[in-house]
């Protein structure tokens, strides 16, 4: 082997900066970047030589070196987080974002984002104010609460909850409630963080009142009941409900803290789905304290909300953690935005977007499929195109055994694999993340709304399959 000679044919770092290609490459990304994409493709490429055994394998390396570079110059001009279509059909997906916000939020919460605002200051007295005073009421009118904050996320919140109401004491809380959520929150983990003692009652599948009351001594500083949002103990299975929890809390002149998980704030049951308890029932049946999170069926930003007592709260503002977790200037504005909504549950089942598409009627679904579909054929899409009925998820750990029926529009190429497709799909200037069953592309069009049709058939576009070919440019 000469390898000697391979390496002569790898062309010198001026000689490419000079070439027509990588010229214009400078002109859209910068001199600097360019530079640094040619000395790593060279590198990769030294590097790829030094271990090739094929003298055709290393050629089509060096041919191929200019369009790495582009895409190595592409890549890194442009950030690397960005929108995606979510073809998955979960509404409440938690690695593509959870709850997405409205476009005409955004524009409010842009402008606060733009210059300054009185995130802190009272402009009424022309003094300091607090972050959460802008969406505290909003809250306690829509919750029944007599006070409200709200910290990063519901982890944080529950952190703060135990940590300002349990720390030092024993908090009870049954055995079939010991949850653990998504990405690592343990219900057992975040008590010992806040530094209350876990006291269990019961067993997994049934807890009793007399459970609860025996578990109290001098040391139970609160009542916890934890909402299993993310699976559902079935078949012989008891546990207290609030109202009764509420009762011996009263007796035992014991605070009752409900972490509620999905915060959801209209009765879902009315539109078909099953039933959730909402904030203001767990408030109304007697709860001391309820925290939620912001980007689940809220359908907001990423946020804890703590409702609830008075005394409760204005002890957890005065925490040192709260300083910690607090919340920051968008999210304040956003949830303000948000919770206005909740005013008019008309207006909130139309203007919050992962409640439109909870609620949205089997045929409005299908009726987007069908334009898609046809849309796709009308550009001779290179593959077999067909519906089919399938089901979308609320996700995010809510509603875990509720399906959603709902219209695909499923793909199988025919120049390339599927898995080639899914591929090219995620690598698209807008990525299209679809499922993937029985080697077919299923794109589920609960998620993906009105106005991102045209979107997605230009994407499509790239990919090769439609009429117009596929440019190694638009794919980076
Ligand atoms: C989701 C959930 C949490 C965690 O909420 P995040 O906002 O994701 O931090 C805590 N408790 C329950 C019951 C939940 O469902």
């Amino acid at each position: 082997m000469e390898k000697n000679i391979w390496y002569r044919r790898i062309p010198k770092v001026d000689v490419l900066l000079e070439s027509k290609e990588i010229a214009r490459l400078i002109e859209e990304c910068s001199y600097d970047v360019v530079l640094e994409a040619v000395r790593k493709e060279l590198e990769a490429l030294r590097t790829f030589i030094g271990e090739c055994q094929s003298e055709k394998e290393a050629n089509e390396r060096v041919e191929a070196l200019k369009e790495r570079i582009v895409r190595r110059a592409k890549r890194a001009s442009r950030p690397n987080m960005r929108p995606v279509i979510n073809a998955t059909g979960t509404i409440l997906h938690t690695n593509l974002g959870r709850a997405p916000i409205g476009e005409q939020h955004i524009r409010h919460i842009g402008k606060i984002a733009l210059g300054y605002s009185n995130l802190e200051y009272n402009l009424e007295e022309g003094k300091r104010g607090e972050r959460y005073a802008h969406f505290e009421e909003l809250l306690c009118k829509i919750t029944g609460a007599e006070a409200a904050m709200a910290v990063n996320n519901n982890a944080a919140a529950v952190l703060l909850v135990l940590n300002t109401m349990g720390k030092g004491g024993e908090v009870v809380v049954s055995r079939g409630e010991l949850v653990e959520i998504g990405g690592k929150f343990r219900v057992p983990d975040v008590m010992e963080q806040s530094g209350a003692t876990l006291v269990e009652v019961g067993t997994t599948n049934k807890t009793h009142l007399a459970d609860y009351e025996e578990a109290v001594t001098e040391e139970t500083k609160a009542l916890l009941k934890v909402h299993t949002s993310n699976y559902r103990i079935v078949g012989f299975t008891e546990s207290v409900s609030v109202m009764e929890l509420a009762k011996i809390a009263k007796e035992k002149e014991l605070p009752l803290i409900e972490d509620i998980g999905s915060g959801v704030l209209v009765d879902l049951s009315k539109y078909g789905l099953s039933y959730e308890p909402t904030v203001q029932e767990s408030i109304k049946a007697g709860a001391d304290i309820v925290c939620f999170s912001g980007d689940k069926l809220l359908g907001g930003p990423q946020a804890g909300i703590i409702v609830g007592r008075k005394k409760y709260i204005d002890m957890m503002k005065k925490n040192q953690l709260t300083r910690a977790l607090r919340i920051d200037k968008f999210t304040a504005s956003a949830l303000e935005i948000l919770l206005m909504e909740y005013l008019s549950e008309e207006r909130a089942l139309k203007n919050i977007p992962a409640l439109r598409m909870i609620t949205e009627s089997f045929g409005d679904v299908e009726k987007r499929a069908k334009k898609l579909r046809n849309m796709l054929v009308r550009r001779n899409i290179k593959a077999d195109v067909r519906l089919d009925k399938c089901e979308s998820q609320v996700g995010g750990g809510s509603l875990p055994l509720e399906r959603l029926d709902s219209m695909a529009v499923c793909m199988r190429p025919k120049n390339i694999t599927t898995a080639q497709l899914e591929e090219r799909m995620r690598h698209l200037p807008v990525p299209i993340i679809p499922r993937t069953v029985n080697d077919e592309i299923v794109l589920d069009m609960r998620t993906i709304a009105k106005e991102g049709m045209d979107e997605i058939v230009r994407e499509l576009s790239g990919t090769g399959i439609l009429e117009k070919n596929w440019e190694p440019g638009e794919y980076v």
